[in-house]
C-alpha cells in the first residue's frame, strides 16, 4: 500500500503543487491531503485504506453518495454506446427538458462542460445582448476562473477592479466592479453612478465559496430593482446551489419571498453533471436565442453535452426529483448543524452554523458572517486545528474555512452521530 505521503511528493513532482485544482493541496489547513483510493455512499477511502465520512461530495455534486446504482447503471450503458460523437443525441434533449421543468426562469439552455465555462459563457451573453461591457460581482463570489472574474475591488466605487491572479491583464478586469455581499447602500452607489454602463450583475445566491452566506432578501430585492430599472441582466450562478438547497435551486426560495422575483440568466453545474463534469447555462429564449449558430454570441465545446455525463445527470436529477428528497436530505443536514452547535456549546467554543437543503456551513465565531470580509475574521486557526482533529476521527469536512460543506442521500442518521460524536471530542 503506498501511502498518502509517498503519492504526495511522486504527484508534486508532476503536477504543480501534487494537485489539480489549488483547495485540494490542503495549503490553508497544512498537512498532506488524502489521495482517494475509492468512494462508496457517504465514504471515502483513501490510499492507505482509511474511511472517512465525506462531507465534501466533489464539492458539491455527489448529492446522491458514491456509486448510486442507478446512476452507475446509467453511467456504464452510456459508456458501452459511446462516449463520444460531436453530433447531437436525444439525452441532451432529455437533460435539458429534465432541467427547465424545474427551473421556470429557464427557457432554453446550453451545455458546457464546467461551471467557469457556463459563467463565462453567461457573461458574454449577457454583454452581447445589453451592448454593454461594465460587470458587477461581489467580494467572496466565485463564479469559476474566467479573467474577468478573478479581481479584487479597486480603490473606491468610481473605480473598476485589479487582478487577483498574475497572467490577467488589467485591462481585462476593468470593466468588473467588485462590491461587498449584501451591502445594499453599495450597491446603490455603483448603479447610481454607472448604471448605463452594467451588463449585468452576477451573483451566488448563497454564496458557498465563502462558506454559506445568505445573501438577505433586502439585497436580493434591490439587486433585482436596480438591473430591471437599469437594463441590466441579474445572472445567478447556482453553480452550487441549483439542484442542492432546493429542487429549483436557490431561486425558488427567493422567488417564494419576494413576488414575482427571478433571475434573467442561470449557470449551473456540479450536481447537474452527478459528479461527470456538465454544466449549462440557460435564460429566456429571447436571450438564448443570440447564441451562435442563431445570434451573434459565439460559444462553442467539443465534449459539451457529453453523452456519458448527461447520463451521469440525467439519471441524478431522476433520483432527487422523487418526492420527499429534499425534506429528507434537509433534515438530515439540518441535524448535522444542530448536533455541531451543541457539541461546539458545550465545549463553550464561539461557533455559528447554518445551512438550506444538503448544503451547510459553520463558523468559529459567534455571529453568521455577512460578507468575506466577516467570514475571514472568523477564527482560522482554531478552524484548522478543528479540521484536523475531526479527519484524525474520519470525517472529512472542506480543508479551507471558506468552503461550504454538504451532506448527501447516502448519510445516514448513525453517520450523522458519528460525526457529532468525533465533533465532541475534537472540540474539546
Ligand atoms: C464550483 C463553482 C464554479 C466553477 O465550477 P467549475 O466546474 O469548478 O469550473 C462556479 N461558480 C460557483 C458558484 C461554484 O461553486
Amino acid at each position: 500500500m503506498t501511502s498518502n505521503n509517498e503519492l504526495f511528493a511522486r504527484a508534486q513532482r508532476v503536477i504543480p503543487g501534487g494537485v489539480n485544482s489549488p483547495v485540494r493541496a490542503f495549503r490553508a489547513v497544512g498537512g498532506t491531503p488524502r489521495f482517494i483510493a475509492r468512494a462508496e455512499g457517504a465514504y471515502l477511502y483513501d490510499a492507505e485504506g482509511q474511511r472517512y465520512i465525506d462531507y465534501i461530495g466533489s464539492w458539491g455534486p455527489m448529492i446522491l453518495g458514491h456509486g448510486h446504482p442507478a446512476v452507475l447503471e446509467a453511467v456504464q450503458k452510456a459508456a458501452a454506446d459511446g462516449y463520444s460523437f460531436g453530433a447531437p443525441t436525444e439525452r441532451e434533449i432529455e437533460l435539458a427538458e429534465a432541467i427547465l421543468a424545474l427551473v421556470p426562469s429557464v427557457e432554453q439552455l446550453r451545455l458546457v462542460s464546467s461551471g467557469t465555462e457556463a459563467a463565462m459563457s453567461a457573461l458574454r451573453l449577457a454583454r452581447g445582448a445589453t451592448g454593454r461591457t461594465a460587470i458587477i460581482k461581489f467580494e467572496g463570489c466565485y463564479h469559476g476562473h474566467a479573467d474577468a472574474l478573478l479581481v479584487k475591488a479597486g480603490s473606491g466605487l468610481a473605480t473598476f477592479g485589479h487582478p487577483t491572479s498574475a497572467g490577467v491583464p488589467a485591462d481585462v478586469v476593468q470593466h468588473t466592479l467588485v462590491l461587498e455581499y449584501n451591502n445594499v447602500a453599495q450597491l446603490d452607489e455603483a448603479f447610481a453612478l454607472h448604471g448605463g454602463e452594467i451588463a449585468c450583475v452576477i451573483v451566488e445566491p448563497i454564496a458557498g465559496n465563502m462558506n454559506f452566506v445568505r445573501a438577505s432578501l433586502p439585497f436580493m430585492r434591490r439587486i433585482r430593482e436596480r438591473c430591471s430599472e437599469h437594463g441590466a441582466l441579474l445572472i445567478f450562478d447556482e453553480v452550487m446551489t441549483g439542484f442542492r438547497v432546493a429542487l429549483g435551486g436557490a431561486q425558488s426560495l427567493y422567488a417564494a419571498q419576494i413576488p414575482g422575483f427571478s433571475p434573467d440568466i442561470s449557470v449551473f453545474g456540479k450536481v447537474i453533471g452527478g459528479g461527470m463534469p456538465l454544466a449549462a447555462f440557460g435564460a429566456k429564449r429571447s436571450v438564448m436565442e443570440l447564441l451562435a449558430p442563431l445570434g451573434p454570441v459565439y460559444q462553442a465545446g467539443t465534449l459539451s453535452g457529453n453523452p456519458v455525463a448527461t447520463a451521469c445527470g440525467l439519471a441524478t436529477l431522476r433520483e432527487i426529483a422523487k418526492p420527499g428528497f429534499f425534506d429528507a436530505l434537509a433534515e438530515r443536514t439540518r441535524a448535522l448543524v444542530a448536533g455541531l452547535t451543541d457539541a461546539a456549546r458545550e465545549a463553550g467554543v464561539p461557533f455559528s452554523a447554518d445551512s438550506e437543503g444538503g448544503m451547510f456551513g459553520f463558523f468559529f465565531g459567534a455571529e453568521l458572517p455577512q460578507n468575506y470580509g466577516q467570514v475571514m475574521a472568523t477564527d482560522q486557526e482554531r478552524f484548522n486545528r478543528s479540521f484536523h482533529a475531526m479527519l484524525e476521527r474520519g470525517v472529512y469536512f472542506a480543508p479551507a474555512l471558506y468552503e461550504a460543506g454538504f451532506v448527501s442521500a447516502a448519510h445516514s442518521a448513525a453517520d450523522i452521530d458519528a460525526t457529532i460524536a468525533a465533533a465532541r471530542a475534537a472540540l474539546r
